[in-house]
């Protein structure tokens, strides 16, 4: 089949009124938006992909397909359904074939455009929909998966002007053919919010691991990609879902569970930007001068009912509210002259407009001010209180669990045996879940024996949602730890291609009905922190239903790096602005994965990835700094 000739439309215009408004499209499942899900099923069956959306455009475009907003053809009032999508697809349609589905079908048929297409062409006719049946039930018909020839607009349009809504009605007046499906789920859609929740939880508990790991390519625990080993991780953790109010400040670093949307205009009225006088642009003067009268004076916070006339102006403090008739701001250092009850001012100083901030330019009513997803920080605190919100709907702190194992291993505090070493990753490990905003239970060091390994991975598993621990995982470590994690629940071993940190435990893990995502970080305290930050941290803000990827900077080297090809290493750097004002980067000491002050010294880390060789001194690396402003 030739998928050039056709192409996808994704209908995510609608209101999603039983989803209390949302964007359908952008409801999350499985840690994907819904219309992700649908464009990954549909990609593969067409060539040009559009979504057609009327809210949220960026968000969409983001997705890499076309994003066309509704156009109503000629002689058709505006309305906002199905049709209008399709009309808006067929009008941009370059090739012979559309292929409409709707944004909350994330199960749709692999063969939908190869079987529609083969329908419409052996029936010679203009348009083909899927069907379905269930064993004794009628034929359940879903015109809005619907293969139509392009050139079917103006039939569209003509229906639509006879006041034509319905997708199945328009379907009538063509020459049309029914494409009977086996398989009734994979046309369902998701209409409430409840049955999204539901298709999650069933999603997390079908799909094991070794299901997630089969969609990679090649995929080998002993010689896994730090990206691969990412996906997986990615794709087999699940959001926690339970949303808290806390009061505005309680709320800073907490992840937002819901959008945030503006009840008000920020600012409520067009208002000044300056001290000075508002007046009429329409009276600016081409050339020379002009004087003014000054008929009043506006404080901030104290409005005027008075209306300026031509040739007349209102003193005006910044933020005061425009007086009805001016548009315009003369900053008072602009003035040409100051009278008791007038002024002048020079042609030029100004344009009509300046110095005004217009209502709603920085939140317009009924926009989304924050996104579900966010990391509060303090400017969205801020941005909140403008908009007179008390409280915010967070979700409940993730709660991590997190031990250490060895019998090395002594606490601070007791004597130092010989052989033995403070347990250390205990405090790094602390202090990184403290800064993602986790509820943290510290259950100390286990000893390496299996019952006490047991023991403590099963509280851990009653009492978290995520267990953290370090140790024990790596080749020359007594094979139990892995049998007791195995023997829990459903957990992988992976040797991943990077250094330092080269052993990983992952999976999830039971325990009287109750589960844990468990997450066996090597021993080696700079390996721990590794892994902590490029596998843990992520898969831990999922759980929290916040997004928030690493930003990689560049930076140029100062030195000579020696570097493999073929695995991904961290080494241990110390930015700061080299003479020319760029970025430089130099390698702090040895880099053994033993060696934490590597790590305490250095602000940042230099990623060097996978397919890199050695780097030469002046080359740009990837880093990621330790430390942002917020
Ligand atoms: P393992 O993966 O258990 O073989 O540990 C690897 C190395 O890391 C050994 O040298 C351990 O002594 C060391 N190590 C393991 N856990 C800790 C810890 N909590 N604090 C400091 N060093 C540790
Ligand atoms: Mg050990």
């Amino acid at each position: 089949m030739d998928t050039g000739s056709i192409s996808g439309l994704v209908l995510a215009g609608g209101r999603g009124s039983r989803m209390g408004n949302v964007d359908k499209g952008l409801q999350p499942l499985r840690g994907k938006t819904m219309v992700e899900h649908v464009l990954a099923r549909l990609r593969p069956q067409v060539g040009p992909l559009a979504i057609s959306a009327n809210r949220n455009l960026d968000t969409y475009r983001a997705f890499g397909a076309m994003v066309l907003p509704d156009e109503s053809p000629d002689g058709v009032p505006e309305y906002a359904g199905p049709l209008a999508g399709l009309a808006a697809g067929l009008a941009h349609c370059a090739t012979p074939f559309l292929l409409a589905v709707p944004c909350d079908s994330p199960f749709l048929p692999p063969d939908l455009a190869q079987r529609l297409l083969a329908a419409l062409q052996d029936n010679d006719a203009d348009v083909a929909y899927a069907a379905t049946q269930e064993p004794g039930m009628r034929v359940q018909p879903h015109p809005v998966f619907c293969l139509v020839r392009a050139s079917r607009l103006p039939e569209l349009a003509a229906y639509l002007e006879g006041g034509g809504r319905r997708v199945d009605g328009w379907h009538r007046e063509l020459k049309s053919v029914e494409v009977l499906f086996e398989d009734g789920d994979a046309f369902r859609n998701i209409n409430t919010p409840e049955e999204l929740q539901q298709m999650d939880d069933t999603a997390a508990g079908a799909q094991s691991l070794s299901q997630v790991a089969s969609c990679i390519s090649g995929y080998d625990p002993d010689a896994l990609s730090v990206r691969d080993a990412q996906r997986i991780i990615g794709q087999f953790v699940q959001p926690v879902r339970a949303v808290e109010m806390v009061a505005l400040r309680a709320s800073l670093g907490r992840v937002l569970a819901r959008d945030i949307v503006s009840p008000i205009n920020v600012p409520a009225h067009d208002n000044s930007a300056m001290d000075g006088y508002a007046l009429r642009g329409a009276d600016l003067p081409a050339d020379g001068s002009a004087g003014f009268k000054v008929v009043d004076t506006v404080y901030a916070g104290r409005p005027s009912g008075v209306i300026a006339g031509p040739g007349e102006c209102v003193r005006i403090m910044t933020g005061g509210v425009m007086p009805s008739g001016c548009d315009t701001v003369l900053p008072q250092e602009f003035a040409d002259s100051v009278g008791d009850d007038s002024i002048t001012l020079r042609a030029g100083v100004i344009r009509a407009g300046d110095n005004r901030r217009l209502a709603g330019e920085d939140l317009a009513a009924g926009s989304a001010a924050l996104k579900a997803g966010r990391v509060i920080r303090p400017a969205d605190l801020g941005l909140v209180a403008s908009l007179g919100f008390a409280e915010v709907p967070v979700q409940r702190r993730l709660r991590v669990a997190f031990f250490s194992t060895g019998d090395e291993l002594r606490s601070i505090g007791e004597p130092l045996g010989e052989g033995c070493v403070y347990d250390s990753n205990r405090y790094t490990i602390y202090g990184m879940l403290q800064r993602l905003g986790c509820e943290i239970i510290d259950m100390g060091i286990v000893r390496d024996s299996p019952q006490a390994l047991e023991d403590a991975l099963r509280t851990a598993c009653e009492n978290a949602d995520a267990i953290v621990t370090s140790g024990g995982v790596s080749v020359g470590a007594a094979d139990y730890t892995k049998q007791v994690m195995a023997q829990l629940g459903d957990v992988t071993f992976w040797k991943i291609g990077m250094r330092p940190g080269r052993p990983l435990a992952f999976g999830r893990i039971h325990s009287n009905g109750r589960s844990a995502f468990l997450f066996g970080l090597p021993g080696n305290p700079v390996a721990v922190m590794v892994s902590f930050y490029f596998f843990a941290r992520e898969a831990l803000l999922r759980m929290m239903g916040a997004e928030a990827p690493l930003p990689l900077l560049r930076a140029r080297s100062s030195g000579a790096i020696r570097k493999k090809a073929g695995r991904t290493e961290y080494q241990r750097g110390i930015v700061a602005r080299g003479a020319d004002g760029v970025p430089e980067v130099r390698i702090t000491g040895s880099q053994g994965s033993g060696i934490l002050r590597s790590m305490s010294e250095a602000n940042c880390m230099v990623v060097l990835h996978d397919e890199q060789g050695n780097v030469a001194a002046g080359d740009m690396v990837d880093i990621l700094p330790f430390e942002g402003l917020f």
